[in-house]
């Protein structure tokens, strides 16, 4: 019996996806449920239980040696739990607990959705190759993590890299995080869109006052529009100079359906990175958009429990 794949679980506000992954990052089964994010926390985790049956009834179960969980944050890797914001029913929910019961001896590995991505993302995605990579996901909210030393840096609890909570504007608007003038008040996509509508910007016909309907009107030239994106632009560029300038990141790869806009968003962040990466060793800096997709968040899962080291050497040699 080869024993080469690792199981992965992706769990979000609006899916919980499973896969059973193999060493070159192909989803061999995959299985997903809609997530009952206004249910009890016990819905909730029915759900995730649905989703584990249906991967442990492949015929590929046997050859699983790990499992990797990336979820919405926060998480607390070191125990175990996860109290997503957009899941209400959990909170400090002992996610890893739960799967174990499910899954028996298999080592599990959590690690928020940020550093899921980010895994994907050096294994076999953007950052391939750098040693030292910040990965982002910039939609409605604004996440990320590290990849140090030519390894996932996942930190002590699975949070490591939340660029979106790094304040780049001391006095700025109050953040629901409690902080103030994070990166993702003024970055995230549905800030995006309330700027450019204070600023005076009106939807279409179609009234579609998205992130994306915002990057259609600045590609058209509209100047509330492209102000708006630039504004975000700043914000991104500010946080990923400071990440460059404490840990010496190669590359910031970006993903997320507001990198979706293109050059709408990366030209002038590649401009504000000029006015915040001044140092010698941060100006060689690259930006890049991220190219895993929507299967990131399994495909990082499984990567970051081939990486930890639990897993037992002959998983999936990934992300190391
Ligand atoms: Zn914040």
């Amino acid at each position: 019996m080869q024993t080469d794949l690792v199981a992965a679980l992706d769990i979000g506000g609006t899916k919980i996806a499973g896969a059973l992954v193999d060493a070159d990052g192909r989803l061999l089964v995959r299985t997903q449920r809609a997530t009952p994010a206004q249910e009890d926390g016990e819905t909730v985790a029915r759900a995730v239980d649905e989703v584990l049956a249906e991967l442990a009834g492949s015929a590929l179960w046997g050859r699983v040696t790990a499992l990797g969980i990336g979820s919405a944050g926060p998480v607390d890797a070191s125990n175990g739990t996860v109290s997503p914001v957009n899941i209400p029913g959990w909170r400090g929910f002992p996610l890893v607990a739960r799967v174990r019961a499910a899954t028996g001896a298999l080592p599990v590995e959590l690690v928020g959705d940020g550093v899921a991505m980010t895994a994907a993302e050096h294994w076999l995605g953007a950052a391939r190759g750098y040693d030292n990579a910040l990965c982002m996901v910039v939609s409605t909210g604004v996440g990320g993590g590290l990849v140090l030393g030519g390894r996932l840096h996942p930190g002590p609890t699975g949070n490591a890299g939340h660029i979106g909570h790094i304040s780049v504007d001391l006095d700025g608007d109050p953040c629901p995080c409690g902080a103030r003038g994070c990166v993702e008040r003024i970055a995230s996509g549905p800030n995006i869109a309330r700027r450019a509508l204070e600023g005076g910007w009106t939807p279409g016909p179609d009234g579609d006052t998205s992130a994306a309907a915002v990057a259609a009107a600045a590609r058209a030239g509209h100047p509330v529009a492209l102000a708006s994106f630039e504004r975000s632009a700043q914000a991104l560029a500010a946080g990923i100079a400071a990440t460059a300038t404490l840990t010496e990141i190669e590359i910031a790869v970006i993903g997320g359906g507001v990198a979706g806009a293109g050059d709408i968003l990366f030209a002038p962040l590649r401009r504000a990175l000029h006015d915040y990466a001044t140092l010698s060793f941060v100006q060689g800096l690259k930006v890049a958009p991220a190219l895993m997709g929507t299967d990131a968040g399994l495909v990082g899962a499984a990567a970051a429990a081939a990486s930890a080291p639990t897993t037992p050497r002959r998983a999936v040699r990934a992300g190391r």
